[in-house]
């Protein structure tokens, strides 16, 4: 089996002290590819860092919704530069949040910094990788007015079916986690159920988010195959089936081939 992990933050410290052993663990789980995101400008500095040391790491680089405080529109120059490395396969992740503060000034702040990056993506012919968390309906609007024209992946997609259904049309796709694995978790697997196999994605988000048997501890990419397993149960297709829908979504979205 050949599998990806199409988000995740190998850049995060949680990561520091073995890195090696987590990358070469992944290689043994199978992975081809290994998406690592930044959410500022330092740790999209490091992803492009370990992209550049393993040759299954890929990066993307973007300022997070929750990171842009102290930060200037200007600041997503550093962010372009960054995207120069040849590893950069997408810009990410990238979004709104408003989970924690959702104030006008705050909403406001997030939605020009999403924006500006979405136009960065455009210019340079890259997907972006989309963090948006009880921010459904902005994120729409901002995507309906501002359309990626490099494609882009909702990223742990934790919408309802019909805001799905909605997304789909703007030809988005969906990345999902380990709380697809979780007993309670209803909507995200409704989700899967409904949506065409060709939108979708695996990813880990690791360090978070850890799939059954693994809850509660750190996460890492060699566990991508529990979430894959149970996404084939639920679309009612045998692993080489998804296996191949998967990687044929990896590679089209990313230019990458596995
Ligand atoms: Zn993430």
């Amino acid at each position: 089996m050949v599998y990806f992990d199409s988000h995740c933050h190998l850049n995060d410290e949680a990561f520091a002290s073995d890195l090696e052993e987590t990358v070469a663990k992944a290689r043994e789980a199978g992975l081809k590819a290994i998406l690592v995101l930044g959410y500022d400008v330092i740790s999209s500095r490091l992803a492009v860092e370990i992209a550049s040391k393993y040759d299954i790491c890929y990066a993307g680089v973007g300022i997070h919704p929750e990171n842009y405080e102290g930060l200037s529109i200007d600041d997503i120059k550093q962010i372009e530069e960054l995207s120069h490395n040849e590893k950069v396969i997408a810009i990410g992740e990238v979004g709104l949040d408003y989970h924690w503060k959702n104030d006008e000034e705050t909403k406001a702040n997030q939605k020009a910094f999403f924006i500006e990056q979405i136009k960065l993506a455009n210019k340079l012919g890259l997907p972006l990788s989309i963090h948006a968390r009880d921010a459904s309906e902005d994120t729409f609007n901002i995507l309906n007015e501002y359309r990626p024209t490099s494609g882009a992946v909702l990223h742990c997609y934790s919408g309802s079916v019909e805001m799905m259904e909605r997304f789909a049309k703007l030809d988005l796709y969906f990345g999902f986690d380990g709380p697809l694995t979780y007993k309670n978790s209803i909507v995200p697997k409704e989700c899967v159920k409904v949506i065409n196999v060709d939108r979708l994605l695996v990813e880990t988000d690791s360090p978070y988010l850890s799939p059954v048997p693994f809850r509660g501890k750190r996460n890492e990419p060699a566990y991508i195959p529990y979430i894959f397993n149970m996404m084939a149960e639920l679309k009612g297709l045998t692993e080489t089936e998804l296996e191949e829908k998967l990687n044929a979504n990896f590679s089209r979205l990313f230019h990458v081939k596995l």
